[in-house]
């Protein structure tokens, strides 16, 4: 059996033919097709803005520097995620306060988040980041309310969640990055992740303040639009308003990003159906906790996330047996990055219980049923 990675990008010769074309064509980067992609992928996620950017790192910097974040801010997210979550924020000189994360959902838990909130003066938190882990959406409609009662602004991280979606309480169907409940989404389009760029990533809104500040930083500060002109020396001129960054994507990966994001149902659609596959070869294997799935919600499952009592000795087992299974994540409170700032083993009980057990199995459209089997027969054989 060849090597079976835990994800995997998938590129047509469609993907090739349409980058190519692009490539011979009169932009490399700042062209048309940039702008395609984005009304392409705000008109999917349902929200009125989207800006595609180099990745999704810099897309929650930029969610940052949009949102006025300064240093002292205190932010709030999640340790069960990727450190950009956090580092985007960080960059701006904000604190990270972490919040436990819900031991079924493993999504930040908002219960305790509104404990926290309430133990302290109002004022003390100006945002949080909810993940949309593994590509469980979080209900962002109860976010909301307890953001709206102390203030904050939400940015939300669906790098693994591009097509979720959930049902809020007056039955309306909210796909992730819609903008309706948060005030920026962010997204990547790592090979990985549902939709691939090489790297990439894009951020919705349906604030048009804050798209113009998006905009705005993503290329140096610099306006050409004369209206927002302090001078206008002709036609050449430009200002540099705001200290911004070089955060663009280029024409060529805007073009696989249209072709990619045209097959996002598909990979959905596969997605729910490799993990009913799991779910089905497991239900009767006590030593395998299979992910939790709520009702009204749809899961995008950008990972498949079983919880074992020996999963050092089942990662080991499946990678001698070249099924790449993998950790998603190692908590970040307790990176040496963060844990400067105070936080250590026992801050998280419910986190880092998580993490003790987690491990992520082969899940991306294009795994065949053969090589899904394999890996079931493989941990059934490990377990009994
Ligand atoms: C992938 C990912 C990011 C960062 O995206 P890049 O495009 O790799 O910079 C941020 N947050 C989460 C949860 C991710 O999975």
């Amino acid at each position: 059996m060849k090597t079976i990675p835990y994800g995997r990008q998938d590129i047509t010769d469609e993907d090739i033919q349409a980058v190519a074309e692009t490539l011979k064509s009169d932009f490399l980067t700042q062209g048309p097709k940039i702008l395609e992609f984005e009304e392409n992928f705000a008109e999917y996620a349902g929200a009125k803005h989207a800006v595609a950017v180099s990745n999704g790192t810099a897309a929650l910097h930029l969610a940052a520097m949009a949102l006025s974040v300064k240093s002292g801010d205190k932010v709030i997210t999640t340790p069960i995620t990727f450190v950009a979550s956090a580092n985007g924020f960080r960059y701006c000189g904000a604190e990270i306060a972490f919040c436990d994360i819900d031991p079924e959902t493993f999504l930040i838990d908002l219960d305790k988040l509104e404990k926290m909130l309430s133990s302290v003066p109002a004022g003390t938190y100006s945002g949080v980041v909810p993940v949309d882990f593994a590509g469980y959406p979080v209900h962002a409609e109860k976010l909301r309310k307890i953001a709206d009662k102390y203030g904050l602004w939400i940015v939300e991280d669906a790098c693994h969640a591009p097509g979720g979606w959930f049902i809020d309480d007056s039955g309306e169907k909210n796909i992730c990055g819609n903008g309706k409940y948060s005030d920026i989404t962010v997204f990547s389009f790592h090979p990985v992740k549902h939709i691939a760029t090489g790297e990439g990533g894009a951020l919705t809104t349906n604030n048009s303040e804050l798209y113009r500040k998006l905009n705005l930083y993503r290329t140096h500060g610099i306006t050409k639009n004369h209206e927002l002109l302090e001078q206008n020396d002709g036609r050449w001129y430009y200002e540099m308003q705001e200290l911004g960054y070089n955060y663009r994507i280029t024409d060529f990966q805007a073009t696989l990003g249209i072709q990619q994001l045209k097959r996002l149902d598909w990979s959905l659609k596969r997605r729910n159906e490799i993990a009913n596959r799991y779910n089905n070869a497991f239900a009767d294997v006590k030593k395998i906790k299979t992910p939790f799935t709520g009702e009204n919600i749809f899961h995008a499952y950008h990972l498949y996330v079983i919880q074992t009592d020996n999963r050092k000795g089942l990662y080991d087992y499946l990678h001698a047996a070249n099924i790449l299974a993998q950790v998603h994540y190692v908590p970040c409170h307790l990176m040496p990055y963060y844990k400067q700032f105070g936080w250590k083993r026992g801050d998280m009980p419910i986190a880092e219980n998580y993490y003790d057990h987690c491990l992520s199995l082969p899940m991306y459209p294009t795994l065949t049923n053969e090589e899904q089997n394999y890996v079931i027969e493989k941990i059934r054989n490990f377990v009994k």
